[in-house]
């Protein structure tokens, strides 16, 4: 053996071992499909999700952050996306319908996190709309931190020309049609690592003609589409040595009496559901209904994301993945006592009981967090003396070992909305 042979062969080696030694490669695909609710999807024939959730799960889910309290949120397309983007509810992120006017870049959306641990990795978004990109990742946008995907394919609907706007939104089944084949071709080729699919005929059928075979064809297509993208993925896990999260859910419901509209809080419209390949979720996805904010958490958690407490403490959603401590946390007020429960789904460690009665975070500033208890994951309740405290806000953080949960209590309307 010549000497440039072995040395090429230990370099070799070496380069193998490290690869061995960091595992595969995460790569992550979320795909929302717009306004199907659940009892939709579970009605029409759909080989290809079943397909997916065969290997994981399919779960009811919701959106609406929580009915008559201060997170309620729209059942508006924008507004769900951003929540699933951010993981946090409207009474944060502060996209309130689809002009998105004044998005709160102060809770930062996955692409974020993502870019700001990993600048070297890919992004990548194919969608019909810009705005998903320009305005809810905020593309450039120094407020939003100055990211840019580096694969896009997006804002077909300007493209009158190719895509002639007709009656029957023939045309935006087409537009999906493009949006599925760059998105599959992106990842059976250059395999971004986290990539954002946004498929939207469906939502078109629905506000058209409501609960109707001609929506529930919509779906069957859509169904098509996510078999092509999931081939995608099949190929890249086949032949290159990367792990592959998919998550497919939608961003509102419909209404009951006619499967037209939404942006309301009645059940169907709150309704939706998810579905992942990820075959070993955690007790909180086998017990809880998960809402779309668990998605962002979930894929952070995938991936590795070291979220920093201070912004930690801020996302509502609670994630699929790994092991949790606390979730569904309670906050009571009574007699100048704030009681506090929380359910423990991982019983192991210590609670520290955190309080908060500024929202400086809002405006991009930190808050001062107070240590008012410390107790074993495992009492899931601790009742806290507040009357020194003096507010009529308080936002309460549950840190356990494995993660934390927060929940406003909320006297005084003023600090419920931020509209
Ligand atoms: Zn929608």
């Amino acid at each position: 053996m010549n000497k440039s042979f072995s040395c090429i062969c230990i370099l070799l080696c070496f380069s193998n071992s490290l690869l061995f030694a960091q595992g595969k490669q995460k790569k992550v695909v979320f795909i929302i499909a717009d306004g199907i609710p659940a009892d939709v999807v579970e009605r029409v024939h759909t080989p290809n999700i079943d397909l997916i959730a065969k290997e994981g799960k399919y779960m009811r889910a919701h959106v609406g952050g929580e009915k008559d309290d201060y997170s309620q949120t729209p059942t508006i397309s924008a507004v769900g996306y951003n929540s699933l983007l951010t993981g946090t509810w409207v009474n944060k992120h502060n996209v309130w319908d689809n002009d998105i006017k004044e998005p709160n870049y102060n809770y930062w959306n996955i692409f974020r996190f993502f870019k700001k641990q990993y600048p070297d990795k890919k992004t990548a978004i194919f969608s019909s709309w810009t705005d998903n990109r320009t305005k809810l990742i905020g593309d450039s946008v120094a407020a939003a931190g100055n990211i840019h995907p580096d694969y896009r394919a997006d804002g077909y609907e300007l493209d009158t020309m190719k895509f002639p706007h007709d009656e029957e939104s023939d045309y935006m089944h087409q537009i999906d049609e493009t949006v599925t084949n760059a998105a599959s071709d992106a990842i059976k080729n250059k395999a971004p690592d986290l990539s954002w699919v946004y498929l939207e005929y469906t939502d078109d059928m629905g506000h058209k003609y409501g609960d109707s075979k001609k929506f529930y064809n919509a779906v069957s297509i859509l169904d098509t589409q996510i078999g092509k993208i999931w081939r995608a993925v099949q190929y890249r896990r086949k032949h290159f040595n990367e792990d592959w999260l998919i998550v497919i859910t939608t961003d509102h419901g419909r209404n009951e009496q006619t499967g037209k509209d939404h942006g309301s809080q009645t059940q169907r419209q709150r309704n939706t559901w998810i579905v992942t390949n990820y075959h070993n979720l955690n007790n909180y996805a086998q017990y809880y209904r998960p809402g779309i904010v668990d998605i962002m958490p979930s894929i952070a958690r995938f991936m590795n994301l070291n979220i920093p407490l201070e912004r930690a403490r801020e996302i509502d959603g609670i994630s699929l993945i790994g092991k949790v401590s606390v979730a569904d946390v309670r906050v009571n007020y009574f007699q100048n006592n704030l009681d506090i429960t929380w359910k423990a789904l991982e019983k192991e460690g210590k609670a520290k009981i955190w309080v908060a009665i500024t929202n400086h975070f809002r405006e991009g500033k930190p808050d001062k967090y107070l240590l008012v208890g410390e107790v074993p994951v495992s009492n899931e309740q601790i009742t806290i003396d507040a009357s020194k405290l003096k507010s009529s806000f308080y936002k309460v953080v549950v840190e356990g070992p494995f993660n934390t949960a927060n929940k406003w209590f909320v006297t005084d309307d003023k600090q419920t909305l931020s509209k």
